[in-house]
């Protein structure tokens, strides 16, 4: 996976890279999965963010980072 200095940005949204206030990674934009075995979700609850919005475009989940547009990757 891309290092912090690769994160990609695209209109002041992460593209590619780790969002690190969901601490999801996100692929072209879209949260990608955690991976993290069904044990680890008791009663069906998600066991992170990453379960919880995997497949969503990172635009569209509340509470994730934001930056200048004018800034194309992470400083
Ligand atoms: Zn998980």
């Amino acid at each position: 996976m891309t290092r912090l200095s690769s994160d990609e940005l695209h209109l002041g949204r992460l593209f590619n890279g780790f969002d690190y206030k969901l601490q999801v990674w996100v692929v072209n934009g879209v949260v990608r999965g955690c991976g993290h075995p069904a044990s680890m979700r008791l009663c069906g609850a998600p066991c992170c963010n990453a379960y919880r919005y995997a497949g969503q475009r990172i635009a569209e989940v509340p509470g994730a980072e934001r930056f200048p547009q004018q800034m194309t990757r992470r400083a």
